[in-house]
């Protein structure tokens, strides 16, 4: 099969551009226009270009080149529309940014109805990090077979009322299946959540087969084995890529500045600029135009509180 050979498999002109399926440390699997794999290696004068570590990541449009000696050379990295990184406090107030995923449209932070309970305050931390990083989130509320119906309204309803697509999802029976994967199709994707919610199962019925790093980790229990494994981009029958990478499944606990933290809860976008003071943190101040949204009901006081144990570094 042509398809898993890597090499020359493929090629047939002698440069084009493609999709970075899969990275590790300098070998990267390029999806070529037609489809098939290509294993490449990074050109000198690519590397010289950008930061060592962030060079080129999964997802990143890259321009090949088959050399004389049969080997295959990424030449350039395209601009990225997007990137997802993790952002890691440094010394003296500095933060280090660790690029993931380039060209990343979705972020689905997938929560259970029960079995784990949902815990709005770990929603809150998975919506965060995509708003810091500029990506659309949606809400997976599984497992709506296990509670009456009120529940998943009462948990996960007020997400819509803010402006969040959640999809309400039973994935043992089917339910919801359809539209998750019509939602993933033709975009490249990040499946995150806690361990238990499902992930793993709706992605089995979404395409039978396609497993994730995250799921063999939670099954079993192993430490280190998320560590080994290299960052890649699923593909999907239906068009679009899922991604695996090291690190996604600590996603809820990623750092967020804290300048940038009151921007990250779209709820309180409005308000931001009416406060009294330039730099307001809106936990005391006077004139807060965050707690007076707060105090008529304009703003949640769990969405609040979430804002505010993240702020402090409350893990809460
Ligand atoms: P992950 O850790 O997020 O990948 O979660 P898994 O996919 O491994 O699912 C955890 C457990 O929940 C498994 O025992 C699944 O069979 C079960 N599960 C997943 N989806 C549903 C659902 O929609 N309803 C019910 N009742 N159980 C589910
Ligand atoms: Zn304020």
């Amino acid at each position: 099969d042509l398809r898993q050979r890597g090499g020359c498999a493929g090629l047939s002109v002698g440069t084009f551009t493609g999709t970075v399926l899969r990275a590790r440390s300098s070998f990267y699997t390029v999806e070529t226009p037609d489809g098939s794999l290509v294993e490449c290696r990074l050109r000198g004068r690519a590397k010289r270009d950008r930061q060592s570590s962030d060079i080129v990541v999964i997802g990143d449009r890259v321009s090949v080149a088959r050399q004389p000696d049969g080997s295959v050379m990424i030449e350039e990295v395209e601009p990225r529309r997007s990137r997802f990184s993790r952002r890691q406090a440094g010394p003296r107030g500095s933060w280090r940014e660790d690029v993931m995923v380039a060209n990343l449209d979705l972020v689905v932070a997938v929560f259970s109805c029960d079995r784990p309970p949902p815990n709005p305050r770990l929603i809150d931390r998975f919506l965060v990090v995509a708003e810091d990083n500029g990506v659309e989130a949606t809400i997976v509320a599984n497992k709506v077979d296990l509670v009456e119906a009120s529940i998943p309204e009462s948990v996960f309803g007020p997400y819509e009322t803010i402006g969040y697509r959640v999809l309400y999802t039973a994935a043992k029976a089917g339910i919801g299946v359809d539209a998750l994967r019509s939602h993933l199709a033709g975009r490249i994707s990040v499946v995150a959540g806690p361990s238990g919610a499902g992930k793993s199962t709706l992605l089995n019925a979404i395409q039978p087969g396609l497993r994730l790093a995250t799921a063999e980790v939670s099954e079993s229990l192993g430490k280190g084995r998320h560590t080994t494994t290299a960052a890649e981009l699923h593909r999907l029958d239906a068009g679009g890529y899922v991604a695996d990478t090291p690190g996604i499944r600590e996603l809820g606990l990623w750092q967020i500045p804290a300048r940038a933290l009151a921007w990250c809860f779209v709820e309180f976008r409005p308000y931001l600029g009416g406060c009294g003071f330039n730099d307001c943190s809106h936990l005391h101040e006077p004139r807060c135009a965050i707690r007076d949204a707060l105090a008529v009901g304009e703003i949640s006081e769990g969405r609040y509180d979430s804002y505010r144990r993240m702020l402090v570094g409350d893990a809460g």
